[in-house]
């Protein structure tokens, strides 16, 4: 199924550019990001006749998405005579990695490139108990909203499925997670031997770095819907990734008319930044309200799927002074998630400033104020410690030297080479 473009109209302009995979230069397919039934797809488009495409294309899925394997050659219960068949026609790619940063709080940031040369940023965060990797869905954002760096970039183009599960992939990588190399894959081959066992079990168990991923790199989710489905869904498979939903939270502005799509078929964990509670503010600082109101974002969060009230939905809230953080502006709060019968958490998340940044972050009293009224309520309201500000890592800071140019900017570049070249 594809998202027809939505036209928003002001001054945003979502275009969510169709594109699936990105062409490679040498013509192979890079199997990144495709779900199983992709994959016997082009199997069975390369002439392998459907039983084979769809038995070598199990195993081939469990390589990628299980052991994180880049190479045929490494498949070991692939015929040798195979493997050389599949380097030929495809391969198992990863984002290109420009720069990686670590922060003194053990924050990292990585800068990663599309094959088309556009910059892309993806976050890891180290907790006590958890890992998150912070996946980016866009390059650039249409959205701009006043407080966020992302914003603004003009969106240069959505992200494929094998850009977002790459970046999944490549955290795996670089904390060194997968299970060990050698053996037969679990469930498939008959040969299967009681170690190759324990390494499978060893792997589900706790334990790992990165636990959990939050969709809130640069870009808006849910104008980039179908690709961040099929991505989360590949990330979710039980033979590969195996991530749970519970463990992956989607971060939207409040694109309202895809958010009963994201609970139906993706189903994870909903995070809305919200960051003000009146129509006047919310249109200053995240102008989609302009389009979707705060009434009926609430409306479309109480009617968002849960499986029981422990899925709260997560509330974002970022703290401006003077602008969204008085204590009325708390009770506020308080009133409206009372009154849609919203089970919520707040999240408060002091402001991270950028160059020229037309904020300032609320003093630490006021964060603290605002926070015990909600939570006098009844409602949870952390307030966020700020992860990776020294390597702008930190909400809101992401922003790449990627722009899309303009039609005329091309045609102008091309008839000034043109002119160079006599
Ligand atoms: N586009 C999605 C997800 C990415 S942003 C969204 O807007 O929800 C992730 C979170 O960081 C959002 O809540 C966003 O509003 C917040 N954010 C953006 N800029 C920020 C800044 N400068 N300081 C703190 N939080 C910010
Ligand atoms: Fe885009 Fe989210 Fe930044 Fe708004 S906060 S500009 S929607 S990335």
């Amino acid at each position: 199924m594809s998202t027809p473009l939505m036209p928003i109209p002001g001054h945003f302009d979502p275009v969510p550019l169709p594109r699936d995979v990105t062409p490679r230069a040498d013509g192979r397919v890079d199997l990144m990001g495709l779900s199983r039934q992709a994959i016997i797809d082009v199997f069975a488009a390369a002439t392998l006749d459907p039983r084979a495409a769809k038995l070598r294309a199990k195993q081939v899925f469990h390589w990628i998405y299980h052991r994180g394997v880049t190479d045929f050659a490494a498949m070991t219960d692939i015929a040798k005579t195979m493997q050389p068949w599949l380097t030929a026609r495809f391969v198992i790619g990863r984002p290109e990695v420009v720069e990686a940063q670590a922060s003194t709080d053990g924050t990292r940031k990585w800068l990663l490139r599309t094959a088309d040369n556009h910059d892309y940023e993806m976050v890891f965060i180290p907790d006590a108990d958890r890992g998150t990797l912070c996946v980016s869905s866009q390059v650039g954002c249409t959205l701009n909203c006043r407080f966020c760096h992302t914003g603004t970039m003009r969106l240069v183009r959505n992200l494929t499925p094998g850009e977002i599960v790459g970046q999944v992939m490549l955290a795996r990588d670089a904390l060194g997670e997968w299970p060990k190399a050698g053996g037969n894959m679990a469930g498939l081959n008959d040969e299967l031997d009681e170690e190759d066992e324990a390494t499978t079990r060893d792997y589900s168990a706790d334990g790992r770095l990165l636990t959990n991923i939050v969709m809130m790199g640069m870009g808006e989710p849910l104008y980039n819907f179908d690709n961040v489905r099929d991505a989360l869904k590949v990330v979710m498979d039980g033979d590969g990734l195996a991530l749970s939903r519970r463990r992956i939270t989607l971060s939207t502005s409040g694109v309202v008319p895809m958010m009963a799509r994201c609970g139906d078929e993706i189903g994870v964990n909903l995070a809305v930044s919200l960051h003000a509670v009146t129509k006047e503010v919310r249109d200053e600082i995240v102008p989609i309200n302009r389009k979707f109101g705060i009434e009926e974002l609430l409306g479309a969060c109480a009617a968002y799927p849960r499986s029981s009230n422990s899925r709260r939905i997560t509330f974002e809230y970022v703290m401006l002074k003077d602008k969204n953080d008085s204590d009325a502006d708390a009770r506020e709060l308080v009133r409206l998630l009372k009154e849609y019968d919203l089970p919520a958490k707040v999240n408060l998340i002091p402001f991270n400033p950028w160059p020229g940044a037309p904020y300032e972050c609320s003093t630490p009293e006021r964060i603290r104020s605002f926070s015990n009224i909600v939570f006098a309520a009844g409602i949870s309201a952390p307030i966020r410690t700020p992860r990776g500000r020294d390597i702008d890592a930190a909400c809101g800071q992401l922003k790449t030297a990627s722009e899309r140019k303009s039609r005329a900017e091309m045609d102008r570049l091309a008839d000034e080479k043109q002119a160079a070249l006599g």
